[in-house]
Parts: C-alpha cells; sequence; structure tokens
C-alpha cells in the first residue's frame, strides 16, 4: 500500500516537472520579444527617509505582463534572462523607462532618485560602464539620481571586475548600493573595498524584527558596522510599524516595505505619496 502511494506521489511529482520544463521553455522563448515589444512594465517601491520621514527615493522593479499568463514577477524570470544572455538588453530597458519617469516626475514637480537594480551579467559587460554614464548625459539627467542596486553575490562571482567598474561609475558621481546585504557572502575585507554609499539589510532579517531577538541582534551589528564605515543603510521589508520605530531609533537612515507601500505602477505611487503625507 505504501509502495503504491509513494510511486503515485512519484509519478505527479514527474508531471509537475514536466510541467514546469515546459512553462520554462516557453518562457525562454517569450522573453526576448517581451522585451522588445513593451511586455515589460516597471514597478515602484518607496524608499523612505527614516530622519526626514520623506520619500526621497524610489526603487524601480520590473514586471512582465504576460498576455496569457498576467503578472510575472522578476524572480521568475530574472534567472531565465541572466541565462540566456538577455540582462544587458532588461537593464538597458529598465534604465530608460526609470529614466523616463524620473523625467516626468521632475516635469510634474515631483522630485524623487530612483534605484535600479543591476545583476552580475551586466557587471560582466565590459560597455556597461560606458553604457550608463552615456545614457545619464544623453538625457541630462543629474548623476546623484540615480542609485545603482548591486546584490552581495554580484560582486562575490568576480570582485576584482566588479570594484574596477564599480570604482569607475562612483567616480561619476553614480550612488551605488548592495542590495540583499547578509544574504550573500562577501568578506569585509571585499566590503571595505567597495565604493559603496548605501548598504540594504536584506528582508529576511527585517520581516520579523519585533518578534525575533537573533534578528535585532543581527541588524543592530550591521548598523554599527554599515555606520563606521561610513554607509548609510537602507532596512527593506518593513512590514509593521514597530520595525520602522525600532529602525529609526537606532539610526537606519532609510526604510522600505510593505508597512509603507508596496511596489505600484507610477499613477498609483504618486497617489500613494499624496495620501500617505510623505
Ligand atoms: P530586491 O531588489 O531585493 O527588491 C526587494 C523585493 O522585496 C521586491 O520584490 C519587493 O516587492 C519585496 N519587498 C519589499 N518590501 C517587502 C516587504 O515588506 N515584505 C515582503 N515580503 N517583500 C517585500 P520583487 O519586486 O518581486 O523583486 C524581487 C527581486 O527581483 C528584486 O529584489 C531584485 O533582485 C529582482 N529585480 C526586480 N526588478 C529588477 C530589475 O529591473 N533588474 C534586476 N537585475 N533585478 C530586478
Ligand atoms: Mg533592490
Ligand atoms: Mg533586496
Ligand atoms: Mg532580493
Amino acid at each position: 500500500q505504501h509502495a503504491k502511494k509513494n510511486k503515485l506521489e512519484q509519478q505527479i511529482y514527474n508531471q509537475q516537472i514536466d510541467v514546469n520544463t515546459l512553462e520554462r521553455l516557453q518562457l525562454i522563448n517569450e522573453l526576448k520579444s517581451a522585451i522588445q515589444h513593451g511586455e515589460l512594465v516597471l514597478f515602484y517601491q518607496p524608499k523612505l527617509d527614516l530622519t526626514l520621514n520623506k520619500v526621497t527615493h524610489v526603487e524601480a522593479l520590473v514586471r512582465w505582463l504576460h498576455p496569457d499568463r498576467g503578472m510575472i514577477p522578476p524572480d521568475e524570470f530574472i534567472p531565465i534572462a541572466e541565462q540566456m544572455g538577455q540582462m544587458n538588453a532588461l537593464t538597458r530597458w529598465v534604465m530608460n523607462e526609470a529614466i523616463d519617469q524620473y523625467l516626468s516626475w521632475k516635469d510634474q514637480g515631483i522630485d524623487l532618485g530612483i534605484a535600479i537594480n543591476i545583476s552580475a551579467e551586466n557587471l560582466k559587460d565590459t560597455n556597461f560602464c560606458q553604457y550608463v554614464l552615456d545614457v545619464i548625459s544623453d538625457r541630462s539627467v543629474p548623476i546623484e539620481a540615480l542609485t545603482l542596486e548591486i546584490t552581495e553575490d554580484a560582486v562575490v562571482s568576480d570582485p576584482e571586475n566588479a570594484i574596477k567598474q564599480l570604482r569607475v561609475l562612483k567616480q561619476y558621481g553614480l550612488k551605488l548600493s548592495i542590495d540583499d546585504y547578509g544574504t550573500g557572502y562577501s568578506s569585509l575585507a571585499q566590503l571595505k573595498q567597495l565604493p559603496v554609499d548605501e548598504l540594504k539589510i536584506d528582508k529576511s532579517f527585517v520581516q520579523n524584527l519585533m518578534v525575533n531577538l537573533d534578528d535585532q541582534i543581527i541588524v543592530n551589528s550591521t548598523l554599527q558596522l554599515a555606520h563606521s564605515l561610513g554607509l548609510r543603510v537602507v532596512a527593506e521589508g518593513i512590514e509593521d510599524e514597530g520595525a520602522l520605530k525600532w529602525l529609526a531609533e537606532r539610526g537606519c537612515e532609510m526604510g522600505q516595505g510593505y508597512y509603507l507601500s508596496k511596489p505600484a505602477d507610477a499613477d498609483t505611487l504618486v497617489a500613494w505619496l499624496v495620501n500617505s503625507g510623505y
């Protein structure tokens, strides 16, 4: 009886894998044209300055509005884009779209810095730096309006090259941020060499901050470490008022999370901004 049940479970499991593989193959085929045919859209999530109590920046987060499947989250297609060499096309699209939005907001008197996520693949492209600098100067965007968020892992895979490229960008005045801090394997020695302005504590340490004492210890010592290295800290994954207050009291400079706002389309974000008083 038991063996029979196991076999059935195995069959169901196998079928599941087949469906997933098939869907994945379809997505791979479709992604390239999705980038070209305008199926990607940017959502924006506010980054609240905890000392000013004011939203000074937003993070651009990409979604795929698939004609049949609806909205596909980035965790489902960014890895595919990385594997099939589409990350440069994707990041270029994101950067231009985010700059369009920045300029349109500026026209309306809304001044928000924009953060864009960069992947390891981008740093491997030797033309990436120059592309970023060209876009910024072609479109007359003040360079300090743009922040690039880079995950720890993207740096760890090839630290020498990453540090070299990041130094060039930093030299020109771009703001650089280490994303998902605490989940990768960067050493303190590497962290010290990175020309970054900002450290983003991963949401896994922040989501349960009020009930998890270990998380409090980790976040506290990360704040101290970052501050003694002269970096500002952003906490992502703030889901309740308690965490927001706790972080503000301990000198965390910025906060981001569902408690404030989920990522939303540009119009919804602005409506929220007006309503919330931030
Ligand atoms: P990330 O850059 O670390 O972005 C934060 C993610 O955490 C976002 O998920 C955001 O919606 C989510 N989040 C923010 N606050 C909370 C919270 O309070 N609770 C919970 N549970 N989640 C929260 P999203 O938008 O699904 O993006 C996932 C990841 O996909 C991003 O993580 C980033 O690594 C990647 N990604 C998104 N857009 C881009 C892009 O344009 N380029 C690249 N290279 N990667 C991107
Ligand atoms: Mg990010
Ligand atoms: Mg993050
Ligand atoms: Mg993340």
